[in-house]
């Protein structure tokens, strides 16, 4: 069976390998299909898509899109997206603006916590010109000695109600899913069980989804349990949406699947990647 990861990081956004190494370290571990999916922003794809050909993987363009819906930040990938799409182009361009004014809160508010430099300090974690996040926060914290490790300081600081946390307006949904699709790509979202939502909010979700030209359920993905993943797979199935699995791998010790490493989907889920010609 193929070995297929469609959701990983690179030092483009908040990952620790460049798109070399990474595509690289995938197939060292037996990867045959990856989809690079940087946190807004598609700067990585030609890098990763070369390595990708010298290393005889199928790759896949990816981006996992910052939205906002009812006041809740939401991740949504975008599989086989032209990254040049001008209206893709354009409002990642404008959601990595975005970054840099929260990422100057943030700064303001650990700043009232006597906690300075982090500015600064995140941005030497970032890669030049790529986007700022919370992680290249946490790696500046721990390295401070405020925590153990980047999951132990987003507990402490990073997070809803703790001193570094700022709120913040992504695109909207409706504008995030138009741009995939309008791109030629497939929209999925990514990790839902950790939005918390409850059972009516959640099917609300996943119908206004499904209505906007959403295609797939993350069914697989680290952040999840075994049951949250039959959970979702059972979703999928039941609202005729396709199923991902990817790694959300992040890099070596930052990450709990590494690049391939995780379940299959469930019995039963089509997969997204079901109709790709040039992976069979
Ligand atoms: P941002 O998009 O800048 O708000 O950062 C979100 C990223 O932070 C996620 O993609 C993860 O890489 C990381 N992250 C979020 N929550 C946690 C957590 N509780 N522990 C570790 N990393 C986290
Ligand atoms: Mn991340
Ligand atoms: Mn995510
Ligand atoms: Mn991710």
């Amino acid at each position: 069976m193929l070995n297929i990861d469609l959701h990983c990081h690179s030092t483009i956004s908040d990952g620790l390998l460049t798109p070399t190494q990474l595509v690289e370290h995938a197939a060292r571990r037996g990867v045959s299909v990856l989809a690079l999916t940087d946190h807004d922003d598609v700067a990585g794809l030609g890098e990763a898509r070369r390595a990708a050909a010298e290393n005889s993987i199928t790759f896949i363009n990816g981006v996992e899109i910052s939205a906002s819906w009812r006041n809740k930040t939401l991740h949504i990938v975008g599989l086989d997206v032209n990254p040049e799409y001008p209206p893709l182009a354009q409002g990642l361009e404008a959601i990595r603006s975005g970054r840099i004014l929260r990422a100057r809160n943030i700064a303001a508010q650990l700043d009232k916590f006597s906690i300075h430099g982090s500015l600064e300090g995140a941005y030497s974690y970032a890669g030049k010109g790529g986007m700022i996040g919370r992680t290249h926060f946490a790696r500046f914290l721990v390295e401070r000695g405020y925590a153990k490790d980047v999951r132990s300081v987003f507990k402490k600081y990073l997070v809803k109600g703790k001193p570094g946390y700022v709120s913040h307006q992504w695109a909207p949904l409706s504008d995030v899913l138009a741009w995939i699709s309008g791109s030629g790509g497939r929209a999925v979202i990514a990790h839902p069980a950790r939005y918390k939502l409850g059972k009516d909010v959640l099917d609300e979700l996943l119908l206004e989804f499904r209505t906007l030209g959403g295609a797939a359920i993350e069914v697989i993905t680290a952040s999840h349990t075994p049951e949250q993943s039959l959970l979702f797979a059972h979703h999928a199935q039941r609202l005729g949406l396709l199923a991902s699995r990817g790694s959300d791998f992040h890099g070596p010790g930052e990450s709990y699947f590494d690049l391939g490493q995780m379940p299959e989907l469930p019995v039963g889920c089509t997969p997204v990647w079901h109709d790709w010609n040039r992976i069979t």
